[in-house]
């Protein structure tokens, strides 16, 4: 492994498990107040949880209820927050 070489920070992907660039991963958050969002530009404080820019990968967090477990919800995230992931996702393809 070489050392001093610069590395863009990774994150993992919620859906494969891949890590990938957070660039390349959206980023869902919980605040402090237990308010879930996207975080588009990455620097809301809270708890985070990552997805590809993929619906494959988006469709296989939600059914796994991965961004409920990498958040620590006690409740389903709610469908229209799952419905506006969706929407990013198409944009940003
Ligand atoms: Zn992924």
């Amino acid at each position: 492994m070489l050392t001093g070489a610069k590395k863009l920070p990774q994150r993992r992907c919620v859906g494969c498990g891949i890590s990938k660039n957070k660039s390349d991963l959206i980023r869902v958050v919980r605040s402090p107040e237990g308010d879930v969002g996207i975080d588009l530009k990455g620097k809301k404080s809270g708890r985070g949880a990552y997805i590809c820019k993929d619906g494959e990968c988006l469709k296989k967090a939600l059914k796994a209820r991965k961004f409920e477990r990498g958040l620590e919800l006690e409740n389903k995230i709610s469908e229209e927050l799952a419905e506006n992931l969706l929407e990013q996702i198409k944009i940003d393809e």
